[in-house]
């Protein structure tokens, strides 16, 4: 075997971070170092703190990263659904670019090997007022070899017209309330500027493309019922997050009540937070992102799981190359797998240049190519990159950490 260490041997010596600033959101790289000469590099979930990954470092010091499932276990109860699972899942990822560099295998070969040889990915388009000016949006997303789509609509397309939106006294205001509780629902009138809205879309781009739609905005599962049923019309690839995916009952009524595939799952951490989801048969495409679910192996479970319930596994993903290649794998190893997210196609050139090792831009055609080099693909992070995206307001990129190799603390969960 043509290894690039002694697995065996290999112990972690080190964990750093860096504060990224425009890949294009705010996201933290890890970078995990070994006894050995080689580095496995993860990311938090963009919007994370440092703090969630720094405080795992005392907990896997001086461990043998190749040991990913074990070490996983023993840090998986730091983390929380959304952006509070960062850390957990970035060590994973980081673990395996790791054990992928020792054993000289890519880091879809340790979840199971390959069922495709190029990933597709689906482009976010921020929106336009108009219509017809956001299809012409779209369809240079097609023009860039772009073959699934996905853009917003909902009460953020309402804003500002009269008799679309009924709420109750400030509510529209506030993003903080969970969508059954704020009394807020859209007219038919709203319901009909929603569908002349993506009319002249489906005009522009027509109707062979998917087109997947999100941010409908905190309003009740009845209007989202109504709007739904109003835009089934337009063969919509899928309805994401309409109402908190804790609402798994309400889910299945929405499901129920629709002809187009509901989707959620974007910020549920582990396989057991989709469980209620599955069992009801309540969506019809998931959506982690997997640097809130549990990172490359548990992605892969939670895809698996969805498989058996007849269910898609898209992957939702708002980061740098890093998670990029982290999804990547896993969508690369899930027979259910159907499309990844990017949220960096207007500064592709840039942000595919974070990381060495692989095609700029890292995405051609529409489709990202699965790499066949170790770990997570990439050789390691252009230096130069980032510090041009780092986040000036936070400490120097990779800088020491040594204030927390000491762990103060008595993890048992049970006596
Ligand atoms: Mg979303």
């Amino acid at each position: 075997m043509n290894t690039a260490s002694r697995p065996s041997e290999l112990k972690i010596t080190d964990l750093r971070v860096a504060s990224l600033k425009g890949a294009p959101f705010r996201s933290i790289l890890i970078r995990i170092d070994t006894n050995q000469g080689i580095s496995g590099y993860g990311e938090v979930r963009d919007g994370g703190s440092r703090d969630y990954a720094l405080t795992l470092k005392s907990r896997i010091l001086g461990e043998n990263p190749c040991n990913v499932d074990r070490l996983f276990r023993r840090i998986k109860q730091f983390g929380h659904h959304a952006r509070q699972a960062g850390g957990v899942c970035g060590v994973e990822m980081a673990l395996m670019d790791l054990a992928g560099k020792a054993y000289g295998v890519p880091a879809y070969m340790l979840a199971g090997g390959k069922f495709r040889d190029r990933i597709l990915c689906y482009c976010d388009t921020t929106s336009e007022p108009d219509g017809a000016d956001m299809g012409r949006r779209l369809r240079e997303r097609m023009d860039d070899g772009f073959g699934f789509l996905k853009m917003d609509i909902g009460l953020g397309n309402l804003k500002g017209r009269p008799d679309c939106v009924i709420s109750p006294p400030g509510m529209q205001q506030t993003n903080s309330i969970m969508h059954p509780f704020t009394g807020i629902q859209v007219t038919e009138k709203g319901i009909g500027v929603l569908c002349e809205y993506v009319a002249a879309v489906r005009d522009v781009i027509g109707y062979e493309i998917p087109l997947a739609v999100d941010h409908f905005g905190h309003m009740g599962l009845e209007s989202c019922i109504r709007v739904g049923k109003a835009l089934d019309q337009f063969s919509l690839a899928w309805y994401e997050d309409m109402i908190p995916w804790q609402f798994a009952d309400q889910y299945e009524r929405l499901s129920h009540a629709v002809d187009t595939p509901i989707c959620t799952g974007e910020d549920v951490y582990l396989k057991e937070g989709f469980a209620d989801l599955f069992a009801r048969r309540a969506i019809a495409v998931v959506h982690p992102d997997l640097a809130s679910s549990g990172g490359i192996l548990e992605t892969k479970r939670i895809g698996d799981a969805a498989q058996e319930a007849g269910i898609a596994m898209a992957l939702h993903m708002a980061m740098s190359p890093v998670a990029a290649m982290a999804s990547v794998h896993a969508a690369a190893a899930t027979e259910n797998f159907m499309v990844l997210e990017n949220h960096s196609v207007d500064d592709l050139q840039r942000w595919s240049s974070l990381v060495e090792g692989l095609p700029v831009p890292l995405i051609e055609n529409g489709h990202i190519a699965v790499p066949e080099t170790p770990g997570l693909g990439f050789s390691g992070l252009n230096d130069d990159m980032v510090r041009e995206f780092a986040d000036p307001d936070a400490p120097e990129p990779f800088g020491p950490t040594d204030e927390w190799n000491q762990l103060a603390a008595h993890d048992r969960l049970w006596s």
